[in-house]
């Protein structure tokens, strides 16, 4: 089968996380983004409880955490993410206001009203915008923040090529008015969005990978499926550097009513 056919989501989950373990970003982004988002927020103090949903290794949280007051608790459903994120709190000395819980994003076990912020880089479209916004809403105090990194179109039309990928990849990709809309419906006041820039997908996501496909590529030789999906994120690494200019990824922070 051509994998330009195929989409992430049959690929096996334990190659994935494998593969994305030896990076340190699960997705685009990048320390300078995480903490000008963190410049929209003004709640937060040492008693703050702070939610980094889908947190993978924990690359954004650890910057988070050196910049904000609380204490943090990164979910993801990958257990060797969360092993790696504790590793990491802990090499940087955060251990005590920063852990790691395995667990899923549309069953998150916080107390209603119990977070003063949730935050979640490139993670949210694993359940949907809409739905996450939703099902995540009443675990926030009222005044309290999101801030989520979520795929937005720049222009109303682009080419098919593009356009086909995200149909089958992630169909809720929408424009930026569409998103913030849709964030105000839910019950947020948008305070502020930003298209993250381009150096968030390439020096920080894309370029880190071509060593780690090297390294994969020659323990998993003659696996058709390891073949197969690093081929994918290589087809994926290229149609965003030849249509940048039509999509991306934007910060969306809300505050909630
Ligand atoms: N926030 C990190 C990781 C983004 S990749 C970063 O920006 O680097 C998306 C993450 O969502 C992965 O770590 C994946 O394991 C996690 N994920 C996928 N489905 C999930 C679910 N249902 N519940 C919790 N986490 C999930």
């Amino acid at each position: 089968m051509n994998n330009e056919n195929k989409t992430i989501h049959e690929f096996d989950f334990n190659l994935i996380c494998e593969y994305f373990s030896s990076i340190e970003r699960q997705g685009p982004g990048s320390p300078e983004v995480t903490v000008k988002a963190l410049s929209f927020i003004d709640n937060l103090t040492d008693k703050s409880r702070i939610a980094d949903i889908g947190c993978g290794t924990g690359g954004q949280t650890m910057v988070l955490a050196q910049h904000a007051p609380g204490h943090i608790t990164g979910v993801d459903i990958f257990s060797t993410f969360i092993d790696l994120f504790n590793q990491n709190a802990t090499k940087l000395n955060l251990q005590d206001r920063v852990k790691g819980e395995t667990g899923s994003m549309d069953n998150l076990s916080f107390q209603d009203e119990e977070l003063d912020l949730i935050w979640s880089e490139g993670a949210i479209y694993n359940i949907g915008f809409v739905q996450g916004l939703n099902k995540w809403k009443r675990f926030l105090k009222p005044g309290g923040y999101l801030a989520v990194t979520e795929a937005s179109w720049f222009t109303n039309k682009r080419p098919e090529e593009i356009n086909n990928f995200w149909q089958e990849a992630y169909p809720e990709i929408d424009t930026i008015p569409n998103k913030i809309s849709q964030m105000q419906n839910a019950g947020f006041i948008p305070v502020a969005t930003f298209i993250l820039p381009e150096n968030c997908w390439t020096n920080h996501f894309y370029t880190p990978q071509i060593s780690a496909q090297k390294i994969f590529l020659k323990k998993y030789v003659g696996n058709k499926m390891a073949e197969e999906f690093v081929a994918y994120q290589q087809h994926e690494a290229q149609l965003y550097y030849k249509y940048k200019e039509f999509y991306g990824y934007a910060f969306y922070i809300g505050r909630k009513l």
